[in-house]
């Protein structure tokens, strides 16, 4: 990108979300690489983290992974409906859903425990086929999965309903709790525990085609949570789930989003000034400001007030005082240090920064660090009126 890019086309935008897919191909090549012969979920759960469910699944397949998972069953669907029909995992529903058109469209349903063991054969049956699924165990998350109390019988009415054709266990899995902290014994302990889960499991006949333990950061710092597919959702964004340990060049990762903004307004003000809600912010001198038209409802933090980082005309600001809803400012300076910008020029909120040779450029998980959260949040709560655009993607 040029050191001043392009200001906005009039009147079109006030900001934008760019996606550049090729790195999410690239990161799914590089991960897939990573970890074979085990293969890769592509994590595609709310909208591909905010990067967009279908040109990231696309991508992520080209780039080699050979599954896609999803939270939620809507997900799932409006992946079938566009005609990816590739293996697709869905694991998060409470009781009384409608599993049917999930067994039609061969989704494969987590089931965690007795209740959505039944609702999904009732769904086969409705549907008059054989319903996927990948059974789940708490091996200490304590979150979804059966218990280690309640896994022996879960694993024994599976295997009565997969003789009687109703259900086909493909996977068995579990979900790290501190995977994000490698030396952290609750990964080894969570290992055992799937081990033992997998004892039990084929104690009573039941052969899954995968086992599945690893999301992003065990994919990256632990081969032995391999196992024959992991589930990767950040990683394949480019960013990293280990910041302390290792930024996405390390990791062979690109960040695949951008987020800029163009300026609505700048002005001159005297020293003194103080700068928006609550005037946080007070100028040490006379200088200029910068008005950025994104806000808290488009998911800039209002906890990175005074802090996030910018990027106008190549040089590096921080939001001035209070983040509002719509828009935050940015002290410009003054004299040799003065950030030459007009109205309508781009300001850089994130993008892939040094993994891209763009040091000054800030990143996602600048933004995290600015806002004391995880680059995950970052990405995936930006506001639904920022436009989206996607480039890299293949003819
Ligand atoms: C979101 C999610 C993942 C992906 O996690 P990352 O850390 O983004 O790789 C994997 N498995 C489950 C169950 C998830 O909910």
């Amino acid at each position: 990108m040029a050191e001043n890019p392009s200001p906005a086309p009039a009147g079109e935008h006030f900001a934008e979300v760019v996606v550049d897919v090729a790195a999410v191909r690239a990161n799914a090549a590089a991960l897939r690489e990573r970890v074979a012969p085990a293969a890769l979920m592509a994590v595609v759960k709310a909208d591909a983290y905010g990067h967009g469910l279908l040109p990231c699944a696309r991508a992520a397949l080209e780039g080699g992974a050979t599954w896609l998972g999803v939270a939620q069953p809507a997900e799932a669907l409006a992946l079938r409906a566009a005609g990816i029909e590739a293996p697709l995992l869905t694991w998060l529903y409470p009781p009384g859903g409608d599993l049917e058109p999930l067994v039609r469209a061969r989704v494969d349903v987590s089931v965690s425990s007795q209740w959505a063991l039944e609702e999904v054969v009732a769904a086969a049956r409705a549907a008059g086929a054989t319903a996927r699924v990948h059974l789940k165990a708490d091996t200490g998350l304590c979150r979804g999965g059966a218990s280690r109390q309640e896994w022996p019988d879960l694993v024994r009415a599976s295997a009565k309903h997969a003789a009687e054709g109703a259900v086909h266990v493909v996977g068995v899995w579990s979900h790290l709790a501190s995977s994000d902290v490698p030396a952290d014994a609750a990964n080894a302990e969570q290992v055992a525990a799937f081990e033992e889960a997998l004892g039990v499991a084929a104690a009573h006949g039941v052969e899954p085609e995968v086992r599945h333990l690893a999301n992003s950061a065990a994919t990256l710092t632990n081969p032995a949570s391999h196992y024959d597919l992991v589930r990767c959702g950040l990683a394949l964004y480019g960013l990293t789930p280990v910041p302390d340990l290792a930024a996405p060049a390390d990791l062979g990762l690109v960040p695949a989003m951008t987020l800029s903004a163009f300026l609505a307004l700048v002005k001159r003000v005297p020293a003194g000034s103080r700068v928006s809600y609550g005037g946080t912010y007070t100028t040490r001198t006379d200088t200029t400001l910068g008005l950025v038209p994104l806000g808290y409802a488009d998911g800039v933090p209002r906890s990175a007030s005074g802090s996030g980082p910018v990027l106008v005309a190549g040089r590096r600001r921080n939001v001035a005082g209070r983040v509002c809803m719509d828009q935050f400012v940015v002290d410009l300076g003054s004299g040799p240090d003065a950030v030459a910008a007009a109205a309508g020029d781009r300001a850089v909120l994130f993008g892939p920064g040094a993994a891209a040779g763009r040091p000054q450029e800030p990143t996602a998980q600048d933004w995290a660090e600015a806002a004391g959260t995880i680059s995950y949040e970052i990405v995936s709560r930006l506001g639904a009126r920022v436009p989206r655009r996607w480039t890299g993607e293949r003819a």
